[in-house]
Order: structure tokens, then C-alpha cells, then sequence
């Protein structure tokens, strides 16, 4: 056992099953055109929808702030880490999201951990959309709260759960947009499920922050949700908003509960203060001026028109989020390659990230994409789907 040839066998059934995973180098900024491995491309597959990952104003933010308070936060928030860039960041994403009160974490990851954890013990359940993201799946895992997964946005398969869970705390927790299909969850219906059920509800917006809703507060302000239905709303601050970081709104006791209990938020160093000044910069960018926005709308409507036009396999979103369906993950890892090689950067989705026999082309759209680099996009499909 002194050395790791034991792993070996995964590895190489991973490499045959078209699995294995690659990380390209990037040699510039995030931006709508990159230079990757080498290669300017056109990439369609940063979570960066509205181009603020490099936008001046934000890196000018960052910049400033770390003049004035230096790179490391030097401890959690608990010990001494808590400084005003992130006191003043909660407190105007609080007012953003409409809620009492934010918290932030280091990432959307932990954030989840942290709000399942902190809520659920082994005696009650956790109820989970079968297309949730991995970290709310995990955080139903470290709870070790009964899981209950029900079929994807459907309201009778995730009643007759409900229905059938016995005493304890029940919460039901979906993504507001999922993540690798880009369809948004029936909040809503699920809001009323929840209080029929006497269930709490959390929804996981990392992909609706910033884009939905008319002043980009997301999925809550997209259905006019207030706290009282939609009482969990956590969201990230590393894709629309082009930061870095995650924050979770709610009401002062399910807050003061996080900082009081949950271990993924006391035992880790807070973020560096000059990420939470780039987010507040980014926060104003999102709030005070809607051009972005527009944008995006308008790159998501014009790909979908070139797509169906093209006759590709479209799935059902009107999101940034446009998967295009191949099934093999092994052609999906071809065509991306093919893409590539065209100058177009898009992603080949597959297990276990997704389910077996859907692999599929992640391609995601931002405010910062051309019309031109639209129909390049459009052009390079249309040659290796033909
Ligand atoms: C990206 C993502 C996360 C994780 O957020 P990080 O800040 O990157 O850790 C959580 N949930 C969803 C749906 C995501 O897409």
C-alpha cells in the first residue's frame, strides 16, 4: 500500500469510457474571447453571463480595496476576519435579495454544506430535485437527514414524498436554474407545496443571480417571491457577478443560526476583503444598470433562433444555459474537440455530472458575446453537427 498504483484501475475505466477530465490552460483573462492552450478562442463555457469578471470598474475595486486592507482576511469571521468590505456586502445584498439579512461564504459549495447541515439532523429530510446540483446533493450526504430524491420539476413525485415523510423537519431544496439543463425550477408550486407540507424552501440560485428578474435579484424577484414563501435563497458570487464567494438570505434567526452552528462557515478563513469589494462593485453594476441584462436577452434569443433554424437539439431553456443534447459521451468529447479546433469553446458535459446516455454541449451565452461571435458559434455548429 505504499504507493498509489492501486487507484490505477479507475483511472484507465475512466480514460476508456470517454470520462477522463482535461483542464485547458488559460492565458488571458475571462472574457468572451480567450487564449487557451495556446489558441484564441471564443469561449462558451464561463458562468460569466454579463462580462463583469473583468470589467474595469470591478478590478478596479479590487484593486483599491486591497491597497487599503492588504490580500489575506487573517482568520474566520468569527476570530477577527469579519471586516467592512463584508459587513457592507451583506448588508447590500440583503436589501438587493429583499431578506432580512445575507451571510456570506468562502464559496457555493460550503454554503450549501453549511445551510443543510446547520437546519437537518438524522431524524428529519432533506427533499432534492433529481437534476440538484452536486454541492446541495453533498449537503444533504453531511446532514444525514433522510434523502429523498424526487423526478425532476415534478410536483406529484415530490407530494407523494412529502406526504409519506413522518415527524421531523422537513426542507425542500431545488436550484432556480439547473445548472447543466438550464430550465428553471416551478417555485411557485414548490412554495406552496412547502407550506401545505409544512416544509421549509431553499433554493440554490448561483445561476439566476444577476440575470433573472428585472434588477437581477434572481429567481425570487423573477416569481415575486417574498421571504415568507421563498424563506432560503442562496446564491454565488463567482458567475454572473464575476467575483468570487457565495452568501445565503433569509430571515435574522436562520442567519444568526448559521453563524452560531454551521461549521462550513466558522472553522475557515473569511474571503480576502478585496473579493467582497470587486462583488459590491459588482452588485452596483447589476442593480443601477440594466444594459447587461438586456444583452444577454437578446444573445440568448438570437442563438435560439440561429439554433432551431439550424434544426439542432435544443432543450427546453431560455436561460444563458443552452445544452445542446448528444447522448454519447463519447461524441459529445468529439465534437467539443471539433468545436475547438474551429476556434469555439464549449464544453462536453457527461457522467457523472449528468446522466448516463446524455452527455450533451454546455454552451453558455453572456452579455459580453458579440453578434458576430454568435454566428461564428452558429457557423462552427452547423459544420460539426451536419
Ligand atoms: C457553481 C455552483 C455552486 C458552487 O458555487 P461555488 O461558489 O463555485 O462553490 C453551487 N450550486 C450551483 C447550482 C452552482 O452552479
Amino acid at each position: 500500500m505504499s504507493d498509489f498504483s492501486s487507484l490505477n484501475a479507475a483511472l484507465e475505466q475512466r480514460r476508456n469510457n470517454s470520462l477522463y477530465r482535461q483542464r485547458r490552460l488559460l492565458e488571458s483573462a475571462q472574457a468572451a474571447e480567450v487564449v487557451i492552450d495556446g489558441k484564441p478562442c471564443i469561449n462558451f463555457c464561463s458562468n460569466d453571463y454579463l462580462g463583469l469578471a473583468n470589467h474595469p470598474a470591478v478590478v478596479t475595486a479590487f484593486q483599491q480595496a486591497a491597497n487599503d486592507y492588504g490580500v489575506g482576511s487573517g482568520a474566520s469571521h468569527l476570530v477577527c476576519g469579519h471586516g467592512q468590505c463584508h459587513q457592507q456586502l451583506e448588508e447590500e445584498l440583503a436589501a438587493f435579495t429583499g431578506r432580512d439579512r445575507a451571510l456570506l461564504f468562502s464559496t457555493g459549495y460550503m454554503a450549501n454544506l453549511a445551510v443543510i447541515s446547520t437546519l437537518l439532523g438524522k431524524k428529519d429530510f432533506v427533499f432534492e430535485d433529481k437534476l440538484n446540483h452536486a454541492s446541495l446533493i453533498d449537503g444533504g450526504l453531511l446532514s444525514a437527514a433522510r434523502f429523498q430524491r424526487y423526478l425532476h420539476n415534478d410536483m406529484d413525485s415530490l407530494e407523494k414524498k412529502l406526504a409519506r415523510a413522518g415527524e421531523g423537519r422537513k426542507l425542500i431544496v431545488v436550484d432556480g436554474v439547473f445548472s447543466m439543463d438550464g430550465d428553471l425550477a416551478p417555485l411557485p408550486a414548490l412554495s406552496a407545496l412547502a407550506e401545505k407540507y409544512q416544509a421549509w424552501l431553499m433554493v440554490d440560485d448561483a445561476h439566476g443571480i444577476g440575470v433573472l428578474g428585472d434588477s437581477g435579484a434572481g429567481c425570487a424577484e423573477h416569481f415575486s417571491l417574498d421571504q415568507q414563501q421563498l424563506p432560503i435563497v442562496m446564491a454565488t458570487l463567482g458567475k454572473a457577478f464575476g467575483s468570487f464567494g457565495a452568501f445565503v438570505a433569509g430571515s435574522e434567526v436562520l442567519i444568526e443560526s448559521l453563524i452560531q452552528f454551521a461549521r462550513p462557515y466558522i472553522y475557515t478563513t473569511a474571503l480576502p476583503p478585496a473579493v467582497a469589494a470587486a462583488s459590491l462593485a459588482s452588485l452596483k453594476l447589476i442593480r443601477d444598470d440594466g444594459g447587461q441584462r438586456e444583452r444577454l436577452r437578446h444573445a440568448i434569443s438570437h442563438f435560439k433562433q440561429g439554433a432551431q433554424a439550424l434544426g439542432l437539439p435544443l432543450m427546453v431553456s431560455d436561460t444563458a444555459i443552452q445544452p445542446l443534447l448528444i447522448g454519447s459521451s463519447e461524441q459529445a468529447v468529439s465534437l467539443s474537440e471539433q468545436l475547438a479546433e474551429r476556434g469555439v469553446l464549449v464544453g462536453a458535459i457527461r457522467p457523472p455530472t449528468v446522466a448516463v446516455n446524455t452527455a450533451r454541449l454546455r454552451i453558455t451565452l453572456s452579455a459580453a458575446h458579440s453578434e458576430a461571435q454568435l454566428q461564428q458559434l452558429l457557423a462552427a455548429l452547423a459544420e460539426v453537427l451536419a
